[in-house]
């Protein structure tokens, strides 16, 4: 049996302050559950100040990112080493925003996961396919290439999957449970082909417009691990709600 794991990612969003005041308001909500993993993702200004307030909790900390390279000349970027000084356990590496945004490219992906990995960083791997991709049925060659390429020389340790439909990403448009379903279990079958049995303790966790009216459903996929949540997560009572899923009985 997988252990759940539900991450918010706060994107970019929320002041210091506002980073405190959620915490307060969330951490005491969730205190009691221990049948899952519990992560928040804020922006990396309020990393030291909300690793403050988790500490000694049951809530963890992810960077939304992080360079490949440990130190050096590259203005504006963040090591693996200095995300985990800052307290981070996890960090959120190939966003759909990022390879979007900031032209991330499957092999650049592949170095930060392989750099954050052996710093000790759990990684939350984002995988998904765009519209266009999903309409022309190409959706199976995508999370294909995405995988393969991703994941070259990549451990099953301190991996978690996280797939990610572009086109349901803060857009309201959710994938049905039966559509995430079927692609969990593809990239299930997918990671067997590189892990082989240990495959099947990697958590693929699902998001794009994961909500508390829609989180039950999707969780009572076999395939389904958890859910990374944008927009959701920046309310402490609808994440504290999404945290609350129905859990299954089996
Ligand atoms: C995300 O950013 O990873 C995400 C899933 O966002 P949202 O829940 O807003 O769709």
């Amino acid at each position: 049996m997988r252990r759940p794991l539900i991450a918010a990612n706060w994107k970019m969003n929320k002041s210091i302050s506002e980073a405190k005041e959620f915490t307060l308001r969330f951490l005491p909500s969730v205190s009691g559950i221990r049948d899952a993993d519990i992560v928040i993702a804020p922006p990396f200004t309020s990393l030291f100040a909300v690793a403050d307030k988790l500490a000694g909790t049951n809530v963890e900390l992810s960077a939304q990112n992080a360079f490949y390279e440990e130190k050096g000349a590259f203005t504006g970027e963040l090591s693996p080493l200095m995300v985990k000084d800052a307290g981070c356990n996890y960090v959120i590496i190939g966003h759909s925003e990022r390879r979007q945004y900031f032209q991330e490219t499957d092999e650049i992906i592949n170095k930060k996961i392989r750099a954050c990995q052996k710093h000790g960083l759990n990684v939350i791997f984002c995988i998904g396919e765009s519209l266009a991709e999903r309409e022309s049925d190409r959706t199976n060659d995508v999370l294909q290439r995405q995988i393969l390429n991703g994941l070259n020389e990549v451990d099953a340790q301190q991996l978690i999957v996280a797939y990610e439909p572009v086109w349901a990403i803060g857009t309201g448009r959710t994938a049905t449970p039966a559509q995430a379903q079927e692609a969990h279990q593809f990239i299930r079958a997918q990671l067997a082909k590189i892990y082989g049995v240990h495959a099947d303790s990697i958590r693929i966790v699902y998001g794009g417009s994961v909500t508390p009216e829609n989180v039950d459903s999707l969780m009572a996929c076999p395939d389904i691990d958890g859910s990374l949540v944008g927009g959701a997560s920046l309310n402490p009572e609808s994440f504290e709600r999404i945290v609350k899923f129905k859990r299954r009985t089996t």
